[in-house]
């Protein structure tokens, strides 16, 4: 089978590889849409990490003895490689799992274990069952596309009575503006690449400004009569979107952090959260009890072919990339049999 493999100098191979296997629980699946995140980014900076892509749907090839799928069964694949027995498992909050399987003492290759590939094995507790009236590539759509923004947005619980703002309209962002829409909040966002900012105006974002002209938390304020807004999701990944998003939200409003950043950000106790009353929360996907929902948002919400911009064969995984990295795309999905 082919896989994706980065040799760290901006390029991408796809190379040939043996099939994963199937043991105890695990399940082997056939990729049939890879909806790409933010690998360009470790791409770029000469990553050769063989983990590439954590998302995927497809169709279920081959089920272990003891697990709760079967071949034929079309599921999405959720993040991570949780145990899927402990208790924060069981919570529904599998990402923070502290007992993630080893892939490679499991499966005795890395053959599989990102997603950027033809066939994946996972322990089949993350592979949730599309829909039949679902295709696969929208059943793909609950990964990082509407996920992340979906649990942040349970997390602050984001009503229709509420002004949301969203920061960074990547592969991760603009689905906050679907999240948004579908629970009726008004809905700002923000990007400075044009190509993000007018598909956001696209999809019905309510207000879209750039972050780096001007002062975007005074015209956050004309905005919201001067209060802020009332919750913020930051998807930007960098401090400056995040402390963007904890000045611009009101007097006890709420803040998630959604986009991975490892640089420290600043944030004074006193003037920022004692006496704001805010709300800081990370979020970091959803929680698999909410799938239920979030399916709701992927059969009912409008907006879906405009948050998914591209549908390219995998051959062309470069071209992707160069279209992320000049912000000139929404969410784009690879085809790995093309
Ligand atoms: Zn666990
Ligand atoms: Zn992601």
């Amino acid at each position: 089978m082919k896989q994706a493999v980065f040799p760290g100098d901006g390029s991408v191979n796809l190379v040939d590889m043996d099939m994963p296997r199937a043991p105890d629980d695990w399940a082997v699946v056939k990729v049939e849409a890879i909806p790409l995140c933010t690998e360009y980014k470790g791409c770029f900076a000469g990553d050769t990490n063989p983990r590439i892509g954590h998302e995927a749907a497809g169709t279920v090839v081959e089920a272990g003895p003891r697990a709760t799928v079967q071949p034929g069964d079309r599921v999405v694949m959720m993040p991570s490689l949780a145990c899927g027995h402990c208790e924060i498992c069981e919570s529904g909050f599998y990402m923070h799992c502290e007992n993630w399987h080893d892939y490679q003492a499991v499966q005795g290759t890395v053959a599989g274990i990102g997603t950027v590939c033809q066939y994946i094995a996972r322990p089949s507790f993350l592979l949730l069952p599309i829909p039949d009236e679902l295709s696969i590539e929208r059943g793909g759509l609950a990964g990082c596309a509407l996920g992340p923004t979906f649990g942040a947005m349970q997390k602050l619980n984001v009503t229709a009575f509420d002004t949301v703002l969203i920061t960074g309209l990547g592969p991760v962002g603009l689905g906050g503006v679907v999240n948004g829409h579908f629970r009726d909040a008004r809905v700002i966002a923000a990007d400075p690449a044009p190509w993000r900012a007018d598909r956001a105006r696209t999809m019905g974002a309510d207000h879209v400004l750039d972050p780096t002209r001007g002062d975007p938390v005074a015209e956050i304020r004309e905005l919201t009569d001067g209060r802020g807004v009332d919750y913020a999701v930051d998807c930007s990944g960098n401090i400056h979107g995040q402390r963007f998003c904890v000045d611009a939200t009101r007097r006890l409003g709420g803040v998630a952090f959604v986009g991975e950043c490892h640089d420290p950000l600043a944030i004074t106790v006193s003037e920022d959260m004692l006496r704001k009353g805010l709300h800081l929360v990370g979020n970091w996907h959803f929680n698999r009890h909410d799938y239920g929902r979030l399916l709701q948002v992927i059969e009912d919400s409008d907006l879906l072919d405009l948050l998914v911009s591209h549908t390219m064969p995998m051959t062309q995984i470069e071209s992707a990339f160069a279209l992320q990295q000049a912000a000139e795309s929404a969410k784009i999905l690879l085809n790995p049999w093309e």
